[in-house]
């Protein structure tokens, strides 16, 4: 058996491989995966059909590296659809046609193997091309980064292994003899698909990573840190300022009147101030901050390098953001569908304190502040 044959079995065979792998992966509904399955069942069948060209009709040889760039384009449209980005179905499907009905007309044609093998890098180069600035523009919106700069350099890798191929078509120059070029091409056709698939593979697995993350650490109501994650982020800042002799302070918020909201306006409605806060909230704390719900109608904000002062003055800040009530003095744009107020109790970090000392003082000031009549600020020491 030639090293043709092997080679394009091989390649095959990856497909067929990278498919299972992407195929566990369908239920996780994740976008573009069926895209990619697509793309190694098409890349798979070109592959085995340009092994068993000699068995197969004439039409087998047009159609075999036609089937092949389908597949590559099917990565960029997984790779679109999993970034959230709009696929050109419109210039795709142009492109496609055009590079059949230039594999069609070059078949017939005596000694046209170059240009039909031109006409395919060309394709496939523009591509990859694509395929690279997709990725690398989505690269910064991602923690680990590593699986797209992986994709983008496979894809850079075809898009540069590509060039000669051109060259050679339109001067039919070149060193290397005939052999030699088609014995790279074709090692090219043969793992490129798998290879994307590889990083697209580790791609699913990052963003299901994140989205596990995001699950355990944060309400998926309202986006904020949820309780557990909360209290680990408390523990790791209090050693931290206690380390560095930094203040750290805490705030516990609690929505006035919360129940009466709900049966006012119902639990959707309640549902929406929750909402609601964290909105305001975060546009009012520093990048530094965090803010968690740690409760029905309860949130905590934990301060790094904040004294009391500057605590409270913050506490005061959050406050008027979050008075929703007509009566508050800001314009009526901030005004909430269902209005509300909020208390706060605010608790800085002593020497001796543990996480619970401190959440126990900032809770006796939340409940001073619900005592002495809501919509207010109460430091521990007040
Ligand atoms: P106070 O001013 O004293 O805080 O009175 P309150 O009515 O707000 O009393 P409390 O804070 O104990 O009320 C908590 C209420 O929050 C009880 C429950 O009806 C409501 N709640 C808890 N979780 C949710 C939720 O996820 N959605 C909605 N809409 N309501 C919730
Ligand atoms: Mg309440």
């Amino acid at each position: 058996m030639s090293t043709t044959f092997n080679t394009l079995l091989a390649g095959a065979l990856f497909c067929v491989l990278m498919l299972l792998v992407l195929g566990s992966l369908i239920r996780s509904g994740i976008p573009g995966i069926k895209e990619w399955c697509l793309a190694n069942v098409l890349a798979g069948t070109a592959l085995l059909m340009h092994a068993f060209a000699d068995a197969l009709p004439p039409g087998a040889a047009i159609a075999a590296p036609a089937l092949h760039a389908v597949g590559v384009l099917m990565v960029f449209a997984g790779f679109r659809h999993f970034l959230g980005r709009r696929m050109h179905w419109f210039a795709a499907s142009a492109g496609a046609g055009l590079l059949v009905a230039a594999l069609a007309v070059l078949h017939d044609l005596p000694d046209v193997s170059a240009w039909r093998s031109a006409a395919l890098g060309l394709f496939e180069a523009s591509l990859s091309l694509a395929i690279v600035f997709t990725l690398l523009r989505a690269r910064k919106s991602v923690r680990w980064r590593f699986p797209y700069l992986f994709s983008a350099s496979a894809a850079s890798l075809v898009a540069l292994g590509n060039v000669p191929r051109i060259v050679q078509a339109l001067f039919d120059a070149g060193e290397m003899p005939r052999a030699a070029w088609d014995g790279f091409f074709l090692a090219m056709d043969a793992f490129i698909l798998p290879v994307l698939s590889f990083g697209a593979v580790m791609m699913v697995h990052a963003r299901m990573m994140a989205q596990a993350e995001q699950a355990a650490n944060r309400d998926s109501l309202t986006g904020a840190w949820s309780r557990g994650a909360f209290l680990e982020l408390v523990d790791r800042e209090l050693s931290r300022a206690r380390r560095t002799r930094h203040a750290l302070s805490l705030l516990l918020i609690d929505i006035d009147h919360f129940k009466h909201i709900n049966d006012s306006y119902g639990h959707a409605g309640g549902d929406q101030v929750l909402i609601d806060v964290a909105l305001r909230a975060e546009a009012v704390l520093r990048e530094i901050d965090y803010f968690a719900r740690i409760g029905g109608g309860e949130f905590a904000v934990l301060l790094p390098e904040t004294d009391r002062y500057a605590a409270q003055a913050a506490a005061e800040r959050l406050r008027l953001a979050l008075d929703t009530k007509p009566a508050g003095d800001r314009d009526m744009g901030t005004r909430s569908a269902v209005p509300y107020t909020v208390s706060i109790g605010v608790a800085s970090l002593r020497d001796a304190d543990s996480h619970s000392d401190l959440m126990r003082r900032a809770d006796a000031a939340l409940y001073t502040a619900k005592a002495i009549g809501r919509n207010r600020v109460v430091s521990e020491s007040d």
